[in-house]
């Protein structure tokens, strides 16, 4: 392996796929060499695609995009000849009687937002409707991260209108939903294949421990799976890892950045087949029911699988129930779930096969609330390393986020190389 590139990418999540895929279209990268580390075996971060039971493609990671929401993903799904199929979790059929009532509630303290839009949303909705009720409302939304204290009203309003559960307690309910046919992980093959057909090259089990500066560049060390050690030469360095992960590197990140501070949340997802779609005497077919218990939001796509989706604290339980065993994890879930539909558990069978995943960091984000006078890549003006990520984007926690950041790191990138 030659240890010095032009330009070196460290992430190879659709971050810096498509910081490299910029960059390999720009004249001025002509004849320079690219190389792109990541400390995982393969590309994608966090999308990561299966296959369960052989029957479907499901989503560990990101799952879906809106083309309202998402005009630069889905544009870079049609232009790699991505399939994509209708969302169908957009709607609450089954509403407790909390959910029956919540959009004119949301509806009704929206004009509040003028004069106390700042507080934490608990704050908020408990001035006008009580404390009780302000729990039992942001609990029958589905995301846990809503009570967080530095979740504001009008930061709360903006998560509900541009998540598909949830869109229609709000105004925004016509925004559309679509997921891929084959799992977002084809897209990244086919960004992978491109960059590498551009030249680029990958060193996939490789993690960044340190960056220090020399008179011409960057001296990476890396830490390959194995343990071992390598050092890599760039002249140019973008960082296309999450601010999580920054931190953990010798930049002073992020006091060194800027001002901003992040934060991030653990997610869980974990999903379950079975030889029959027992759901369907129930007519669950593509609903999604959000519940007040551990499972908080349970989907059953078509008469294929059934999955659950769960943020924070609840991120969290599962974690630890996994980590006791498998088969408790299993029966907790078929607990929940039939108190959620408040049948016996008897009634609901075994799963032929199940899958489960949890993000340490499964979203990450900015902790100042006005996103749009921020850049949405950082330039680190002592060192020269530029850092991108979703997190610095309006558009944090989404895909979208990702392709912003590394269009403006792209730029701000061929900018030095042009001074
Ligand atoms: C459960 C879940 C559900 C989601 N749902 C959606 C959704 O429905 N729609 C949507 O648009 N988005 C969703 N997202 C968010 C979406 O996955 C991210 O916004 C996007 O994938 C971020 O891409 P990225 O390249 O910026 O970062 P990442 O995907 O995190 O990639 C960063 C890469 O950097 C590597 N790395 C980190 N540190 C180092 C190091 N020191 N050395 C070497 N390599 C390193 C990592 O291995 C990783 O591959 C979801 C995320 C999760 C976890």
């Amino acid at each position: 392996m030659k240890h010095s590139s032009d330009i070196c990418i460290v992430g190879a999540g659709i971050s810096g796929l498509s910081c490299a895929t910029y960059l390999l279209e720009s004249p001025a990268c002509r004849g320079l060499s690219l190389r792109i580390f990541d400390m995982q075996t393969e590309a994608g971060g966090r999308i990561r695609s299966k296959n369960l039971d052989g029957k479907a493609a499901i989503e560990l990671g990101a799952g879906r995009y809106s083309p309202q929401l998402h005009p630069q993903f889905q544009s870079v799904m049609q232009s790699y000849s991505q399939r994509s199929e209708r969302y169908p979790f957009t709607q609450l059929k089954f509403k407790n009687r909390v959910q029956q009532t919540l959009k004119s509630a949301m509806r009704e303290l929206s004009p509040r937002l003028k004069e106390h839009g700042k507080e934490s949303f608990l704050n908020f909705v408990s001035r006008y409707q009580g404390m009780d009720s302000a729990i039992g409302m942001i609990k029958s939304m589905g995301y846990d991260a809503l009570f967080l204290p530095n979740i504001s009203a009008e930061m709360a309003y903006d998560i509900v209108g541009k998540h598909p559960e949830i869109q229609s307690f709000t105004e925004n309910d016509a925004n559309q939903w679509f997921s891929a046919v084959d799992g977002f992980d084809g897209l990244i093959a086919r960004m992978k294949d491109k960059v590498k057909a551009g030249g680029a090259k990958f060193s996939l089990g490789f993690r960044l421990a340190s960056v220090e500066r020399d008179q011409d560049g960057y001296r990476l060390a890396l830490v390959g799976d194995d343990g071992w050690q390598l050092t890599h030469h760039a002249r140019h360095l973008i960082l296309a890892i999450p601010p999580s992960a920054m931190a953990g590197l010798n930049l002073d990140f992020p006091a060194a950045w800027g001002h901003s501070r992040y934060g991030s949340l653990p997610l869980f997802k974990g999903f379950l087949s079975y030889d029959e779609p027992w759901w369907r005497d129930y007519k669950l077919e593509d609903q999604v029911l959000i519940v007040d218990n551990p499972l908080r939001k349970v989907y059953f796509k078509g008469d294929k699988y059934v999955f659950f989706y769960t943020d924070s604290e609840m991120a969290a339980y599962w974690r630890a129930c996994v980590a006791d065993g498998e088969d408790g994890y299993l029966e907790q879930v078929r607990v929940h779930l039939a108190a959620a539909l408040g049948i016996g558990a008897a009634s609901i069978p075994q799963p032929s096969q199940h899958v489960h995943k949890y993000w340490a960091h499964g979203v990450e984000f900015c902790q100042d609330a006005a996103a749009a006078d921020r850049p949405p890549a950082l330039l680190n003006r002592d060192s020269g390393i530029i850092a991108c990520s979703d997190a610095y984007t309006e558009h944090c926690g989404w895909m979208e986020g990702g392709l912003l950041s590394a269009r403006a790191a792209s730029a701000l990138l061929l900018q030095r190389m042009a001074g």
